[in-house]
């Protein structure tokens, strides 16, 4: 959370900044920091934007690294195209946060997408990725895209978006502290979006690295698998997040989510269907933190 500056007097003088992310009371990351770019106080949160050495641009918020243009198309790819690929036909797609514009440009790349719709609470999440992250934005221009600077829990409960959506994505800031996140993670919320979802809808939302945050992904997995016909838990490797390891839990009303159902036609670098199913391939030391019915298609598991 802090940017130390630290001298090293080996026979010369540098002065290195480092930006420090505690994921726990015993662990934390750090980057080697270029130079501050940008930095500012919203209605919701603390923004600031870092050239890092190794992880090039990188977007921190109230502290906590969120996505650097050094390895985001993991996150965005794996958060976009599991569930899109596993769903018939995702004409009308929502995303709730997403204010970094990435998760909406690997969406927008499904030839299937009629209408897009992007619910950021914080308008400046926009407008400094705009000026900072370009190819994060770059899709923010498509004609199927409309951007809404809401909360994305109220909008749910707004009854004219109800039986609106194909796939519904999370792409939020954690739940843990004080952040407008938060909201996206109650049981009230997953009611709402099984309201907003029609046909063989599907729902998929960041769950966090369970090293660290393991009540997470545990508590959301158990929310979805009582209210959708089937549930999933699936993880990417992603080295600006804590422990490496990130999760992503999804809801479906009818699709077993592990299954592709199509190729993406572009070119991804990190998605594959082979990386598709395997994602869903959950070591034990997980597995035992998840209901017996999780990735097993089994209805409606009363936990
Ligand atoms: N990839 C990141 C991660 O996994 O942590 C998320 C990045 S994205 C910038 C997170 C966005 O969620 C932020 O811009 C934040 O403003 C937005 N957000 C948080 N809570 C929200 C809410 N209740 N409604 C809409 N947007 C929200």
């Amino acid at each position: 959370m802090e940017v130390k500056t630290s001298l090293t007097l080996k026979g010369g003088f540098s002065l290195t900044s480092w930006f420090r992310e505690a994921a726990s009371s015993g662990h934390a990351l750090e980057w080697k920091v270029i130079r501050r770019l940008y930095q500012d106080q919203s209605p919701y949160q603390r923004i600031e934007v870092l050239e890092l050495e190794t992880f090039g641009i990188a977007l921190i918020l109230d502290g906590i690294m969120q996505t650097t243009s050094g390895d985001e198309f993991i996150y965005h790819e794996m958060l976009a195209h599991v569930p899109l690929l596993a769903h018939p036909r995702p004409q009308r797609v929502l995303i709730i946060g997403g204010g970094d514009g990435g998760l909406a440009r690997e969406v927008l790349r499904h030839p299937e997408v009629e209408e897009l719709t992007l619910v950021e609470i914080d308008r400046m999440v926009v407008e400094v990725a705009m000026k900072y992250l370009p190819e994060h934005t770059r899709a923010l221009s498509d004609s199927r895209l409309v951007i809404r600077y809401a909360d994305g829990s109220r909008f749910l409960k707004d009854t004219s978006n109800h039986r609106r959506f194909d796939v519904i994505l999370v792409d939020s800031t954690d739940p843990e502290g004080t952040g407008p996140g938060r909201w996206l993670y109650t049981q009230a919320f997953h009611d709402d979006v099984l309201l907003s979802l029609r046909g063989e809808g599907i729902f998929a939302q960041q769950t966090g690295t369970p090293f660290f945050n393991p009540e997470v992904m545990t508590q959301v997995a158990q929310s979805l698998i009582q209210r959708f016909a089937w549930a999933g838990v699936y993880w990417a490797a992603v080295p600006s997040y804590p422990g490496g390891f990130f999760t992503f839990s999804v809801g479906s009303m009818g699709p077993q989510v592990s299954e592709p159902r199509r190729d993406l036609a572009e070119a991804t670098k990190w998605y594959s269907s082979d990386v598709h199913r395997q994602a869903f391939v959950l070591p034990p030391y997980f597995k035992r933190r998840l209901p017996l019915s999780i990735n097993r298609g089994v209805a409606r598991e009363r936990v």
